[in-house]
């Protein structure tokens, strides 16, 4: 069994986790690969923060709630992870705590080192035996120097002791930036950086600079001649306009080379279909503008997911897209207006969300819609609140609402899920995970997915409220989809509508380059035969005329 610890320096936020999944990508074929991640936080999961400060949320299949760089390995190497791939210091207290108080250790003094790099070992280890992995992939949130990660780090440095030096790589993401007043590349970020895991033991067998251009040579040698590596050791991770290409710039460093020499294996490694998906990334034939209505806008990593759906879909129909991120509560406040906004945009997104903020942005966003035919896809509380809107407006219950933000409400159309009452802990207690719905014979969502029933993850507290079902159909409103009891709203889509669909499912999080969601495959495709699609010519209309039902390019290979 082989390890590949990632770990990074200088500053947060340059990319570790793509890097990791690019890694994985190269390593991957033939092998089973396992990534494991190990965030210094004292949370158990990320399940409970603020996705605006921790980013996007990532909800495996299994259910667990984990950091958002499991979104890329997942997306990267094709895998479905799993729960106990996610490593907190959190974790690691309770389960050192739990034996403690069993008689794990009786008699000894329980002690930061060498007890926590012992028990985040044990469960490296575990894991990778259960998993019957031929290559474990590490990567270690933060950068080198922080107090909350130091355990991960020397449990790391003990690695190659544990499993012998030719069992395990260590590479390192570094910083190398790009001063404009003197117009070069700085090198001094990364040496100190370098220097500073040399002290914590760790010497690198491959160093990876992130720049905003390729690493010239002399900064490669002088990275080389501080981190004491050779020149080739070091490598280029400079910007690129999509992060798949990450895989194909660090083949063409010669990183798979590198590592199968210093692990002594070997590999094949055949990206042609990658590097054709990848092609049509940059070249896209056509652009269209989708708006992303939500309240975590401002920080994009919040939807990283979705983005990445819409880049998938977008590469399958061959049309770039460009994302509008408005904040939902401006249209609140009167800083922005649905008719006004909407005029260059060709279709619209209401993501998932929690709480009241910007809630009734949302509700006038989805009546836009609703009301004027542009393309919407509503995603867990878009679909809830879609439910709302049309309860207001369409079934005259003016007071509807969710009992998220109105317990009182006369006409409660969405409710807490019954398996939700009585629930007192928050972490980790939402409805989560994969779950099936029966679609509707006919319907858009059973025409897109091409199948009798859909499977994709949750992570929601709430529903569409059964008694309600009754008022709703004969409004108008198709439960294109509904779990297996018929219970739970999955789908619902209106008629007479270019494309008005929304799912209780977050149908992102299983999207992937090679195999694109079918709901944004729909949006999109309306979105190209949008009225408002910006490039509308006859060469549109013809590939408009191509979307039709039943051309869905679903088709699983190019
Ligand atoms: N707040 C809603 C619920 O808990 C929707 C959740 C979401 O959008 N993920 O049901």
């Amino acid at each position: 069994m082989k390890f590949i610890v990632v770990t990074g320096g200088v500053l947060s936020g340059i990319g570790k986790g793509v890097a990791t999944a690019s890694i994985g990508r190269l390593m991957c074929e033939g092998k089973r690969v396992v990534t494991l991640k190990c965030d210094g936080y004292l949370n158990v999961d990320p399940g409970t923060m603020n996705p605006l400060e921790h980013g996007e949320v990532f909800v495996l299949h299994d259910g667990a709630e984990v950091d958002m760089d499991f979104g890329h390995y997942e997306r990267f190497l094709g895998v479905q992870c799993k729960a106990d791939w996610s490593i907190t210091s959190g974790k690691i207290f309770t389960s050192i705590t739990a034996r403690e108080r069993k008689g794990d250790f009786l008699g000894q003094t329980i002690q930061i080192y060498p007890h926590l790099p012992n028990e985040i070992k044990r469960w490296w280890f575990s894991v990778a035996e259960r998993e019957a992995a031929d290559v474990v992939l590490i990567e270690i949130g933060g950068t080198v120097g922080d107090i909350e990660n130091s355990w991960f780090i020397e449990a790391a440095r003990q690695l190659r002791k544990d499993v012998g030096p030719k069992n395990v790589a260590y590479v390192h993401l570094t910083y190398v930036p790009f001063l404009d007043s003197v117009g070069e590349q700085k090198t001094k970020p990364a040496q100190r950086d370098i220097s500073l895991l040399r002290e914590k033991g760790i010497i690198p067998d491959v160093i990876l600079c992130r720049s905003k251009h390729p690493l010239v040579v002399k900064c490669r040698e002088k990275i080389a001649m501080f981190g004491d590596v050779s020149s080739k050791q070091v490598l280029s991770c400079h910007d690129v306009s999509s992060i798949y290409e990450l895989p194909l710039v660090l083949a063409r460093e010669g990183l798979p080379s590198l590592l199968n020499e210093q692990l002594a294996i070997s590999g094949t490694l055949d990206l042609a279909t990658w590097e054709t998906l990848v092609t049509r990334l940059r070249d896209p034939q056509k652009m269209i503008t989708i708006a992303v209505c939500g309240k975590y806008t401002a920080l994009h990593d919040s939807y990283a997911s979705i983005s990445e759906a819409f880049t998938h879909a977008g590469a399958k129909l061959g049309c770039g897209v460009r994302l509008k991120w408005i904040d939902a509560e401006a249209f609140e406040e009167g800083r922005l207006d649905t008719n006004s906004v909407f005029e260059e945009v060709q279709g619209v997104l209401v993501p998932g969300g929690f709480g009241s903020r910007g809630v009734e942005g949302k509700i006038r966003v989805i009546q836009h819609c609703r009301m004027t035919g542009l393309p919407f896809l509503g995603i867990c509380y878009g679909l809830q609140l879609a439910v709302v809107e049309f309860a207001r407006n369409v079934c005259g219950l003016m007071s509807s609402h969710t009992t998220e933000v109105d317990s009182s409400t006369p006409h409660p159309v969405i409710t807490m899920l019954e398996s939700q009452n009585g629930l007192t802990n928050k972490g980790a207690t939402m409805r989560l995970g994969a779950y099936t719905a029966e679609l509707l014979q006919g319907s858009i969502v059973q025409q897109l997915y091409d199948r009798n029933s859909a499977t994709e993850r949750h992570r929601h507290r709430f529903e569409v409220n059964p008694a309600y079902h009754g008022v709703l159909h004969e409004k108008g409103m198709i439960f294109s989809g509904l779990n297996s009891d018929g219970r739970l709203v999955e789908y619902i889509e209106l008629k007479d509508h270019p494309f008005f669909v929304a799912t209780q499912a977050h149908p992102e999080l299983s999207s992937r380059l090679e195999f694109p969601n079918p709901l944004f495959i729909g949006l999109l495709r309306a979105a190209l035969c949008s009225k408002t699609n910006e490039h509308k010519s006859d060469e549109n209309e013809k590939n408009a005329a191509n979307f039709e039902h039943g051309d869905l390019l679903l088709e699983q290979q190019f």
